[in-house]
């Protein structure tokens, strides 16, 4: 079976944070050879409201969450969460709506990363590989947690803009048709967290678009 590549923390115009057009997205990952993503946007389900399809593209729906103590991913859930709540309080209603608890960029405290309020919370999946953490020691130490905690892991590139789309992803060996199939291939642990991260450099010559 090939491995396929699924990039599940990408965000679209629906966040306030970002300007990628959601028609613009679907292209590119196509273009870089995804076999499906997963629109997070903050807060946000409208993308997923907005019925956006594609033959080629399994799209997964999904929210990262403000909780308040940071980000939390919902996958495989329809409707937004309250923001602020406990990350505890947050993994709760995702699993009771049926979708997947993702804690993303956990120990990333320059981007609202959870930090070890982690070792406390159960049935997640840590995201351990995220593309926009500014150093790689962040990602290293959420696949560190994963494996010692035996937690199932996910990556996703966490792109604010197009040309970032596809940078880390989470990668399956397992047959994937529908979002529940990719959602039970993560929570049997047949899923690993790949890609990687931007450097501080290559943050700066995406921001200013500098040319070395
Ligand atoms: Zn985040
Ligand atoms: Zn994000």
């Amino acid at each position: 079976m090939v491995a396929k590549r699924y990039d599940l923390h990408v965000h679209s115009w629906f966040s306030n944070d970002c300007k990628s057009n959601p028609k613009d997205i679907i292209k590119i990952a196509i273009k870089n050879g995804l076999s499906g993503l997963a629109i997070t946007d903050h807060n946000s389900i409208k993308f997923h409201h907005e019925n956006f399809k594609s033959n080629e593209l399994l799209i997964i729906p999904g929210v990262e969450v403000s909780t308040n103590r940071g980000h939390v991913i919902g996958l495989g859930i329809k409707e937004t969460i309250k923001r602020r709540l406990s990350p505890e309080e947050t993994v709760e209603e995702i699993l009771d709506m049926g979708g997947l608890a993702i804690i993303p960029h956990p120990f990333d405290f320059t981007r609202r990363g959870i930090g070890k309020i982690i070792y406390d919370l159960k049935n997640i999946a840590v995201e351990t590989v995220n593309g926009s953490c500014p150093v790689k020691f962040f990602n290293t130490k959420a696949k560190q947690m994963a494996a010692k905690s035996n937690l199932p892991e996910t990556g996703g590139s966490d792109a604010h803009r197009l040309k970032d789309i596809g940078m880390a992803y989470t990668l399956t060996t397992e047959e994937i048709t529908t979002a529940d199939d990719l959602l039970e291939a993560i929570r049997k642990q047949r899923t690993t967290g790949e890609g990687s991260n931007l450097t501080i450099r290559e943050k700066i010559i995406r921001t200013f678009q500098i040319h070395f």
